[in-house]
């Protein structure tokens, strides 16, 4: 164990199970000897999230559905029971109705555009304003997980690549707003991997074969390669870096055309 993290406390949003980016950026957290808290949706995912939390040392579980406030208000009045000050957070939380992770986006219905928006975009915010509250005066660091379909289209991703676009411009503006309290707002922008998230998207499979194909690195990324980067985010590694955008996809996002040496698929 390292002890890059030694003396910080953070809060780790969206850990579902040990396929989760959240769990790849926990376990990296852990072994630099960060204090970590856990949120999770509801009672049936708390069964999966207690024994990954004590593998990393924590009891510490709060249930919180971050598209009620006051489930916010009450998960954030839960971690001031326990703790005076918070360090970091990671928003690992992204959701919209899988009926609408496949075919056209122009069918997209009002109720899951703003149902995916509040979930996938607006509860970082929400969780900044809390969080931010509990950050000491030297700062913390805040950091949110993104995709490429908020920049491109790729099929299938639809609505939620608006919500990701709204997230990144949201990552920019809390910057901003909390840059002059030394809290840092940046998001990781990870390649496809196979979670429990992902399986909701129209062709996910094709998506995955296509990014290790025509990437530069030839492959696809993991968890471990997310929470490595996570890690130099929450850490003071990054002391100077806010408002970014950091691209984990082994480059994928600079290739403009299919790769010389990749097969039809
Ligand atoms: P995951 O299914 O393991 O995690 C998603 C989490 O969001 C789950 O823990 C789920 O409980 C939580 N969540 C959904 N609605 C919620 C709500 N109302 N309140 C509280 N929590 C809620 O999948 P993942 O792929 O690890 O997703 C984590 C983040 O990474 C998401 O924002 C996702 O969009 C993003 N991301 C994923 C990929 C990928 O290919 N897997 C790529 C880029 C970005």
């Amino acid at each position: 164990m390292g002890g890059l993290m030694q003396g910080k406390r953070g809060l780790i949003m969206g850990l579902a199970n040990d396929k989760s980016i959240a769990w790849g950026i926990a376990k990296k957290l852990a072994a630099e000897g960060a204090e970590l808290a856990f949120s999770y949706q509801g009672e049936a995912l708390a069964k999966r999230v207690r024994p990954l939390a004590e593998q990393l040392g924590s009891d510490f579980l709060i249930e919180c559905d971050v598209s009620k406030m006051e489930a916010l208000d009450a998960a954030f009045d839960a971690l001031k029971s326990r703790w005076d000050q918070l360090d970091f957070v990671v928003h690992a939380i992204g959701f919209s109705d899988k009926s609408e992770l496949r075919g056209k986006y122009v069918d997209t219905s009002l109720d899951n555009f703003l149902m995916t928006m509040n979930i996938s975009a607006y509860s970082l915010v929400a969780v900044a304003k809390r969080a931010s509250e509990m950050m000491p005066e030297t700062g913390g660091s805040i950091l949110t997980l993104t995709y490429y379909g908020a920049e491109k289209v790729i099929p299938h991703y639809n609505v939620m690549g608006v919500a990701k676009a709204a997230l990144e411009t949201s990552v920019q503006y809390l910057a901003n707003d909390l840059g002059p309290r030394n809290i840092r707002v940046n998001a990781i922008s990870a390649g496809p991997i196979k979670t429990l998230a992902a399986s909701g998207i129209g062709d996910f499979r094709y998506i995955l074969k296509w990014n290790e194909l025509n990437s530069p690195l030839r492959r696809n990324v993991t968890i471990d390669d997310v929470g490595g980067s996570g890690l130099y985010f929450l850490s003071d590694l990054s002391s100077g870096v806010t408002g970014e955008v950091h691209h984990v996809d082994g480059g994928y996002h600079v290739v403009g055309m299919k790769q010389e040496d990749a097969p039809d698929i």
